[in-house]
């Protein structure tokens, strides 16, 4: 464990890669009080962006899953017309290069945005124009996103939802996910879809192992998966003997020798009681055993986090330094769905000379 912990602006100055970011987690809430007021949304519990940013926060941090989820149900509601679906992938774009994202993925069920009569096709449409706006707002720090189409396990829309992902796989979509309540809703009943999407070559991505254990996630694996969505209770199949030393079960063995991508997302994991703390979060033990980990936000407003924010709490309790951050920086950009030549240009040419960069700043030993 270094000493000296990293200091927040150099964190932020690091060339990051977000792979587990939902566009209707992440709203600035001054966006969400103009968004409700322009389409006569009167449900909101606070129209003063201070008070409303709290409520968020008090929702994700209280244990309670109906509130938790009654503030999805604020974000989604004001995301029903184009423009404000354009202004909220056009922040998510600005919002992620100001702490330092380079390239993200970020996810979003375009069946939630249909009540004020978008059809699917237009969701998908205004959330990719307004990427590009953004991405083209923050000039000085180059950002390159991809969206990643969710479908929601209590729904039945998966094809259909499949069929939207692949009709815009040119345009920006690169993978699919299921997202929404693990148990009750095995990811099973989505097989055909998700064969369907693994004949057609496309990248898959499924929440799994965050609430529910092992079986969620071998099931995922079954069914395709490429990464899992949090997959944090892979831990219940790795045993710690009084002397610390780990022997992994089959799964999690296989997990590891494939190099699966764990989606971890700390602070979101301690709020839905995944993981006690993160001093006491599975991440440690994940990382020391050289699992795939990669670092993630999950919902931004929710659990008032940034990317930097989550290394500077990993770094504090686990003493992660600049080159594990690199490391998970790397694991990340090499677990993305973007094609493999622009992995490679992402990690030689941005990710690497920026953390060179910084290494070169700091006096030797720090
Ligand atoms: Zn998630």
């Amino acid at each position: 464990m270094s000493a000296a912990r990293l200091e927040a602006g150099l964190i932020q100055r690091m060339p990051k890669v977000l792979l587990h970011d939902h566009l209707d987690g992440g709203l600035r809430p001054r966006t969400i009080i103009d968004l409700a007021a322009e389409q006569g949304y009167r449900k909101l519990p606070s129209t003063d962006p201070e008070a409303l940013g709290e409520w968020f926060r008090r929702g994700a941090d209280q244990g309670s899953l109906e509130l938790y989820l009654e503030t999805f149900e604020h974000t989604v509601g004001v995301m029903q017309t184009r423009d404000a679906l354009i202004r909220v992938a056009a922040e998510c774009a600005e919002d992620l290069a100001a702490d330092g994202v380079v390239y993200a993925e970020s996810r979003y069920a375009p069946e939630l945005s249909t009540a004020g009569g978008l059809t699917l096709d237009e969701v998908v449409e205004a959330i990719l124009e307004g990427f590009r706006i953004g991405a083209a707002r923050v000039q000085g720090r180059p950002i390159v996103l991809r969206f990643l189409a969710t479908a929601m396990r209590q729904a039945d829309r998966a094809g259909e939802i499949a069929d939207l992902a692949l009709r815009h796989r040119d345009a920006g979509v690169v993978g699919f996910d299921i997202a929404g309540p693990e148990a009750g809703y095995p990811p099973g009943r989505f097989g055909v879809v998700f064969g369907r999407l693994v004949h057609a070559n496309f990248h898959l991505t499924l929440h799994a192992g965050e609430g529910y254990g092992l079986p969620s996630i071998r099931e995922a694996l079954d069914l395709g998966a490429e990464r899992l969505g949090h997959g944090v209770r892979i831990v219940d199949d790795i045993e710690l003997d009084t002397a610390g030393t780990a022997t992994l079960g089959r799964l999690a063995a296989y997990v590891r020798d494939r190099r699966i991508p764990l989606e971890l997302c700390p602070t979101s994991n301690v709020h839905s009681g995944a993981a006690a703390s993160i001093e006491r979060h599975p991440f440690d033990l994940l990382r020391r055993l050289r699992f795939r980990v990669t670092v993630n936000t999950d919902n931004r407003l929710m659990s008032d986090v940034s990317l930097s924010g989550e290394f500077a709490a990993l770094d504090a309790a686990f003493g992660l330094g600049l080159d594990e951050i690199e490391w998970l920086t790397l694991n990340a950009m090499k677990s993305a769905f973007l094609p493999f030549d622009e992995r490679l240009a992402m990690i030689t040419d941005t990710i690497k000379p920026g953390f060179a960069a910084l290494r070169a700043e700091r006096p030797a030993g720090a």
